[in-house]
């Protein structure tokens, strides 16, 4: 008998919008110059900041709910198969139509026939992170049908001529209101030619034009925050009611979701609907939560469809370390405390997910050999506010290291080592099998801190370093480094104490065994955990 060898699937990677315009380093250094920018960010989020801290405080179980909501997108990843066979039963039962979508550009062909079927060129839209992946405004412009954005800041950004989305919960966070008032007075026809920059009446003015396309447009595109396997209903939190007018005065709903959005049961509801108005608006509660399960005779859309998308989820989903990236709910809390974020900005960071989960997702989704990707896991200070924002305990720093690793992996394996990387890679291999040699051996880092009065010669007139050559350069392109003392800690300490500090315990330290050690207990912790699971379903009785 003869066999044929298969080999191991290809990794099928994403599309749409995920990708930098241009490298992260020289984005950011032309947003850094905007000011009116960085007035703007900064206001907001530390307004933003303060509320979820506050609301924050007042659950004693926040952390515990942390853990919850880790443990529940944990076993989806685990299981996302059987999940997503059991939603696609559940929706099919109740009335509505499951599309899958290997990318975005499948999932964009799939709406468009689905809209053109019900003669329509013009439809309304919830906002949505899934849509604004695919690039599905632009696409269905190109064949003649226009999407109106009903989301009072995604609005404003569609009117902004050019303009993009700069965050996931405030897509015109950029922008402050006497900008959007002039936006307004020049894009909606009709509005009246003294609005000033007051709230209520910006809101006003975007109602005025949105109530009649509420009432006429019989298609609604929307996104959605969880889908639910055990019943196949579908989601959305937000805070204006845009929302709800779209997902019950339309004939025709689509939605998009991405097929990480899932969870397993109702009841694990409940903890993510603690967990999300808390971590992005700072709401106790939601304004407004809608739920729908399926087709209702004369009451909502009759036609639903859902168009479960991968665009390299799956791609993810292979790495054991970055896969923790799809556990998201799109809550903009790492955004909100990242010092990196607040200066440069959403765009800066190219793809539609900007701020700490864009700098671990897009890579991603995209895949990290992608060039216009590599940057990405660089966008950051890896100071780890992000991992104690964040509800669902993504551990954004690990992985940002974990996907620099790929990425200079991924450069050594090309071979080409274009640009002068071949050089710097061959350098940083040297420095740092130096720096393993010198920092294990005690003799050797006596012997080399015996030089250090020699770095007075490279140190300027302001006892700085303000200058480094070959691959070290990098680092004072950007920042001085203060003069090395005179003498070192151990210098010191000899001196005071009669003889040189020792090693713990006195022998070499295997680090490798303490990681290894730690990695068990923290798999057995999981264990535990998990067997005495709060939100586990509960017997019946
Ligand atoms: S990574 Fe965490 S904090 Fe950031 S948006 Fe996603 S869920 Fe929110």
């Amino acid at each position: 008998m003869s066999t044929t060898a298969l080999g191991m699937p290809k990794v099928r990677h994403g599309v749409g919008n995920i990708f930098e315009f241009e490298p992260f380093p020289e984005y950011a250094e032309k947003e850094l110059q905007n000011e009116q920018l960085r007035a703007n960010l900064g206001f907001a989020t530390h307004k933003i900041r303060n509320k979820r801290a506050a609301v924050i405080s007042e659950l004693p179980d926040w952390q515990d709910l942390r853990t919850a909501g880790s443990m529940i997108k944990q076993k989806v990843m685990a299981n996302l198969d059987t999940y997503l066979e059991e939603f696609e039963k559940n929706f099919t039962a109740r009335g509505g139509h499951v599309h899958w979508a290997r990318d975005a550009h499948e999932a964009n062909e799939i709406a468009l026939k689905l809209i053109q079927a019900e003669g329509v060129t013009e439809v309304n839209k919830i906002k949505s992170m899934a849509t604004a992946e695919t690039g599905l405004n632009e696409f269905l412009e190109e064949h003649g049908i226009y999407a109106i954005e009903t989301d009072l800041a995604e609005e404003i950004v569609q009117l902004g001529d050019n303009d993009r989305p700069s965050h996931i919960l405030v897509p015109a966070i950029h922008r402050n209101r006497t900008e959007i008032r002039d936006i307004f007075l020049q894009k909606i026809e009709g509005v009246n030619p003294d609005l000033t920059n007051d709230p209520a009446e910006l809101a006003e003015a975007s109602r005025f034009r949105l109530r009649e396309k509420f009432l006429t447009n019989k298609v609604a595109i929307s996104g959605v925050n969880f889908g639910i396997a055990e019943t196949g209903t579908m989601t959305i939190v937000e805070s204006e009611g845009n929302g709800r007018m779209c997902l019950t005065l339309s004939d025709t709903l689509i939605t998009f979701m991405g097929i990480e959005k899932l969870l397993p049961t109702l009841q694990d509801l409940e903890v993510f609907t603690q967990l999300l108005p808390r971590s992005s608006t700072g709401e106790r509660m939601n304004p407004y939560t809608s739920m729908w399960t399926g087709v209702t005779p004369g009451d909502g859309p009759q036609n639903l469809h859902v168009i479960l998308m991968d665009n390299g989820r799956t791609a993810a989903l292979a790495d054991q370390v970055g896969r923790q990236a799809l556990h998201c709910i799109r809550c903009s809390a790492c955004m909100n405390v990242c010092p990196v974020y607040e200066r440069a900005g959403g765009h800066a960071y190219g793809s539609t997910y900007p701020g700490p989960i864009g700098a671990i997702l897009s890579p991603q989704l995209g895949g990290i050999e992608n060039q216009y990707n590599s940057t990405l896991p660089y966008a950051s200070s890896l100071c780890g506010a992000c991992y104690e924002a964040c509800p669902v305990k993504i551990n954004i720093p690990d992985v940002l290291v974990h996907l620099r690793g790929k990425a200079v992996d991924h450069e050594k394996a090309q071979g080409e080592f274009e640009g002068g990387k071949k050089e710097r890679h061959v350098q940083m291999d040297a420095m740092m099998f130096a720096a393993k040699k010198l920092f294990s051996s005690g003799a050797l880092m006596s012997l080399a801190t015996k030089g250090l009065p020699a770095s007075k010669l490279i140190t300027g007139k302001k006892g700085k370093i303000t200058k480094l050559p070959g691959i070290v350069g990098g680092w004072t392109e950007y920042r001085d480094i203060p003069a090395p003392p005179k003498t070192s800690f151990r210098n010191e300490w000899k001196k005071e104490r009669g003889s040189a500090p020792k090693r713990v315990g006195g022998e070499r330290v295997d680090l490798q065994a303490i990681i290894a050690a730690n990695q068990a207990k923290i798999a057995e912790a999981h264990a535990n955990a998990e067997t005495a699971n709060p939100i586990a379903p509960k017997e019946a009785n």
